[in-house]
C-alpha cells in the first residue's frame, strides 16, 4: 500500500547512536542488546485524550501476533495495565507512559523510547530498562475504532516504540514498522513487516532454537551455561559459544 506522507513526523529513540552507514534493512541498536527474560511493560492506565480505552488497545497492539510476538521468536514482549505514579527512567521497570514527564519528546517527536539502559553480562549486552513516553500535548491522538481526521494512531506508534524497547533501531525500508516517520491516520506500523521480523529474529532467534527463549542461540558468545537456550556453553575460556 502506498502512503501519502505529507506530514512526516519523527518517531524518536533518544540516546541512541546510529552508525553513519548506508543502511538497506533493519538496524539493531548499538551495541547489540537483548532482554535476558521477556519484559512486561506497564502500560499507563491514566488515559489519553481522544482515545477510548487506550490502555487495553496499546496492550493488545504491542503484544499482538501481527506485531513482535508473531515474528517467530515466541513471546518477546508482555504488557499489563498500571499506574505511572512511580515512573522513573532506568529503574528496571519498563513503562509505557501516555504523557512525557521527561519533557524530552517535543516538536515533531510523537513518542520516544529511552534506550540507554543496559549492562554487559559476559559477552552479551542485556537491556535493563527501556521506558516509553508520549507527546500527548503536541499532537492529537486516535485509535482503531475512534475514527481519524488528522490524528496519529496510538497503536502503530507504540508498536514502533516497543520495537526500540526490544533492541531495534530504525530501518530505511518504507512501510516497515521501524521506519522512522509516519503520516497522520496511518496505522500501518501496528503490523510488522518482513524487515521488522528479520530484526527480531536476529535478536531473539527464530531458527528453531528460539521458541521464546531470549538467551543465546547456537553460536552466540556466552560465559556460563545459563547464557544459552540449550543450557550448553562450551569452548575455551573467553571464546565460549552456545551449542
Ligand atoms: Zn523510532
Amino acid at each position: 500500500m502506498k502512503r501519502i506522507m505529507t506530514s512526516r513526523i519523527l518517531l524518536a529513540a533518544i540516546a541512541v547512536a546510529f552508525l553513519a552507514s548506508a543502511i538497506s534493512a533493519y538496524q539493531l541498536l548499538n551495541p547489540r542488546r537483548t532482554w535476558q527474560s521477556t519484559p512486561t511493560y506497564i502500560v499507563d492506565n491514566g488515559g489519553l485524550a481522544g482515545v477510548t480505552n487506550p490502555t487495553n488497545k496499546v496492550i493488545n497492539a504491542i503484544t499482538s501476533n501481527v506485531a513482535w510476538n508473531g515474528a517467530g521468536a515466541g513471546t518477546v514482549i508482555n504488557a499489563q495495565s498500571g499506574s505511572m505514579a512511580g515512573f522513573q527512567l532506568g529503574d528496571g521497570v519498563p513503562m509505557l507512559n501516555f504523557s512525557d514527564p521527561t519533557g524530552q519528546c517535543s516538536g515533531n517527536c510523537l513518542a520516544a523510547t529511552f534506550t540507554g539502559f543496559y549492562r554487559r553480562q559476559g559477552r552479551n549486552v542485556r537491556i535493563t530498562d527501556a521506558d516509553i513516553v508520549t507527546n500527548d500535548t503536541g499532537h492529537a491522538w486516535t485509535s482503531v475504532g475512534d475514527g481519524c481526521s488528522g490524528e496519529f494512531y496510538i497503536e502503530g506508534v507504540q508498536v514502533h516504540e516497543a520495537g526500540h524497547g526490544l533492541g531495534l533501531g530504525h530501518t530505511n525500508v518504507s512501510g516497515a514498522t521501524m521506519f522512522p516517520s509516519v503520516a497522520a491516520c496511518d496505522n500501518g506500523p501496528a503490523t510488522t513487516e518482513a524487515d521488522d521480523e528479520a530484526g527480531i529474529c536476529d535478536l531473539y532467534g527464530c531458527d528453531g532454537g528460539g521458541n521464546g527463549c531470549n538467551l543465546g542461540q547456537k553460536g552466540d558468545s556466552c560465559t556460563v551455561n545459563g547464557d544459552c537456550c540449550s543450557g550448553k556453553c562450551r569452548g575455551p575460556s573467553g571464546r565460549k559459544t552456545c551449542k
